[in-house]
């Protein structure tokens, strides 16, 4: 190891090169991650972090595109919602996409056994429908953020990590610890609306960078007037110009942190 360093430090000093500029001085990761799976927010979503060389995050409805969803029609009209075939372009992209359920229920407010055949469902459908799915890799998000022990456990023998709310696994906190193990992991999101989120995501982010560090996950919808607590396109656009800028912060996936 020693050697190594040696050999590194001193070829950098031969490029005439401060070995500092080399070192991960990376102390924020940020995930924004978009629920629900609305098709023209989630293709415009996945245009604006593409143009910005990151991958989009979008939880989709395993059932949302069929004409039996009817889950809620105020902020999930079904007309609205995307399906595989839309699922597929958009990760083919490299963009992740991943289970928010197969209904949209609140798994908290049914029986266990209820809980756990709507959670096989939803991933079931993943593995058959969604190409390259993997299972062992997903990341289960909770639908309302919803969730308890039981249902974790459930969840975290089949994949890799679940996202409910900061409340639930957070406490008082604002930000995740930056993981050092990559599975069964409890990831711990914040999210607001029904309204435009705009103004909460900014001081969100604002307060995080502020902090000494870690990962903050932000859970988002649609864009504009789509769905529950919609952020605005130009603001989204601006937002992650304005932070690339930020040497101590990275914008990541979930699953490009726990890979
Ligand atoms: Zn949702």
């Amino acid at each position: 190891m020693f050697r190594r360093n040696f050999i590194k430090l001193t070829s950098l000093a031969s490029l005439g090169l401060n070995s500092n500029s080399f070192v991960n001085d990376i102390s924020h990761y940020l995930t924004l991650t978009f629920d629900d799976g609305f098709k023209k927010s989630s293709y415009r979503t996945a245009d604006i972090f593409e143009n910005y060389g990151l991958k989009a995050s979008i939880n989709i409805i395993a059932s949302g595109h069929l004409k039996s969803f009817n889950r809620d029609p105020k902020w999930m009209p079904n007309h609205l919602l995307g399906n595989f075939n839309d699922w597929n372009k958009i990760k083919s992209k490299g963009h992740e996409i991943m289970p928010h359920s197969w209904e949209h229920l609140n798994l908290t407010k049914i029986s266990f056994n209820q809980a756990f055949e709507n959670i096989d469902k939803c991933l079931e459908s993943f593995k058959i429908n969604l190409d390259g799915f993997s299972e062992s890799d997903s990341v289960f998000h909770y639908p309302y953020n919803s969730s308890n022990y039981t249902l974790d456990e459930y969840l975290l023998n089949k994949v890799k990590a679940v996202r409910a709310g900061g409340w639930l696994y957070l406490k008082n906190k604002l930000s995740n610890e930056i993981p050092s193990k990559k599975n069964k992991l409890r990831i711990g999101a914040w999210s607001h609306g029904p309204g435009l989120c705009d103004d909460y995501i900014e001081k969100y982010i604002n307060d995080f960078l502020k902090s000494s560090g870690g990962w903050l996950v932000l859970n988002l919808h649609g864009l504009d007037s789509e769905g529950w607590g919609p952020i605005s396109s130009k603001y989204l656009d601006k937002l992650l110009f304005r932070l690339l800028k930020i040497d101590y912060l990275s914008i990541k996936t979930i699953g490009e942190i726990i890979v």
